[in-house]
């Protein structure tokens, strides 16, 4: 049976979990489309928390669903032009790869190649100020949920309540919403990132600012990389990323909220390389360890009749440049899905975007898995060939 577009939602309130790219970007195009909707977000603010750095978005996933959202004039006044450079410098600090200064093919918006960089902040703004006014419930941390006569009632940390007919995860990669769909765990895929925020970077690690550049730097070192953005509120992110084992940020014995021990620990790891990359690491107040875990490729489940997730929450996989681009178009072929017309009930629509998202899932997901071993622990090999693909793609080797 078809329904006609928007029906399914007919008087049905939707309660998205998570305030990130995925579950902002659903709640603009449902709103788009007539719908009830509210996003749950932990943070107590928009400004309580950095995002972190910059992230591309690309032709055939991100900026299309920017511009399904009718939000492209809003992106190209926010992003962050020339930001998508990269420069690959080596542990010694030799340059490999600079796309700076040099003449690049000529490449805007409406080119398939071109993957412009915009500050995590600022396109979370930027998809929150196309939501109707209180959309967003700040400080609503999901702790617990129960489904009473088919409606969700939904429970915050601190202490508020709500009811929902539909429920959204899209809560990142530790999901509260996760369990009411699945009970598959995430794996270890045997890199962990440790990651830093650096406040005023042009004073406090000038040399690398400089190499920054206001785009991509990345070090390498065989079994070792560091990689530094900038964000847009002048501060820069670095990652520092290598194998370790499992539960390594458990037993390692490092107290990862004392600066002074991480940056003792780091300088020894990373001692053959050049020093001026350890005043990223003395700059740092907060380092971040991040285990890189994914979900399974093979994952599947039994689509329900009002619950589903979409992001990180469904499809965890290790950072591969495509992450917030799957996240929003999950969220644009689940409001497709909803809204089209196509499907005779809820738990249908859900099915059919459940389909389309965890087929994408597995294969973005393995390409992610099979990059992050180059990229967490690079062998010569792996680097030549890294050179090899940037000289192919019209940068040139120095
Ligand atoms: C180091 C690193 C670098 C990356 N680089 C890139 C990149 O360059 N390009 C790219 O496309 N992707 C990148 N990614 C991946 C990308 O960050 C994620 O895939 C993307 O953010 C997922 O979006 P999301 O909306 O699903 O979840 P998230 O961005 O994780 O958002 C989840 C939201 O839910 C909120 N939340 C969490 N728990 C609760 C709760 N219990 N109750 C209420 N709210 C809650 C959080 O506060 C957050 O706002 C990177 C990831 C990492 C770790």
């Amino acid at each position: 049976m078809k329904t006609k577009g928007k029906e399914l939602l007919k008087n049905k309130r939707i309660a998205i979990v998570g305030g990130g790219p995925g579950g902002l970007t659903l709640a603009g195009l449902l709103q788009m489309q007539g719908a009830t909707v509210k996003v749950y977000e932990r943070d107590y603010n928009s400004e309580a928390r950095i995002q972190g750095a910059i992230v591309d978005l690309h032709y055939d996933s991100g900026l299309k669903v920017i511009e399904a959202a009718g939000l492209m004039d809003a992106f190209k006044a926010s992003y962050m032009p020339g930001a998508d450079k990269y420069r690959m410098v080596d542990k010694d600090l030799n340059i490999r790869i600079d796309e700076h200064g040099r003449a690049l093919p000529d490449i805007g918006f409406g080119n398939e190649h071109f993957r412009p960089e915009i500050d995590r902040g600022a396109l979370r703004n930027l998809l929150i100020g196309a939501l109707l006014p209180g959309t967003v419930v700040w400080d609503s941390r999901f702790v617990s949920m129960e489904l009473v006569d088919n409606v969700w009632r939904l429970t915050f940390k601190n202490g508020a309540t709500t009811t929902a007919d539909i429920v959204i995860g899209s809560d990142g990669y530790r999901s509260k919403i996760r369990p009411y769909v699945t009970d598959i765990l995430p794996l270890y895929s045997g890199a962990t990132i440790i990651q830093g925020e650096i406040e005023h970077p042009e004073k406090d690690c000038a040399e690398i600012y400089k190499l920054v550049d206001n785009a991509n730097l990345i070090g390498m070192g065989i079994g070792k990389t560091i990689a530094a953005q900038p964000r847009g509120d002048g501060g820069l992110t670095f990652y520092a990323s290598s194998q370790y084992p499992e539960h390594w940020v458990e037993t390692s014995g490092i107290d990862f909220n004392n600066s002074d021990e991480v940056y003792a620990w780091l300088v020894k790891y990373y001692e053959d390389w050049n020093p001026v990359f350890f005043t990223l690491f003395k700059a740092c107040k907060q380092f971040v360890p991040r285990p890189l875990n994914y979900f399974p490729l093979d994952q599947q489940w039994d689509a329900k009749p009002n619950i589903t997730l979409i992001g990180d929450a469904a499809h965890l996989m290790p950072p591969s440049g495509e992450g917030v681009n799957t996240a929003m178009l999950d969220a644009l072929d689940l409001c497709e899905c909803l809204t089209g017309g196509e499907y005779g009930n809820i738990q249908a629509a859900i099915a059919a975007y459940e389909q389309k998202m965890l087929v994408r899932a597995a294969i973005l997901g393995k390409e992610a898995l099979d990059g992050i071993k180059d990229f967490s622990s690079p062998s010569e090999e792996s680097i030549t060939k890294l050179i090899q693909l940037f000289t192919q793609s019209g940068t040139q080797q120095v």
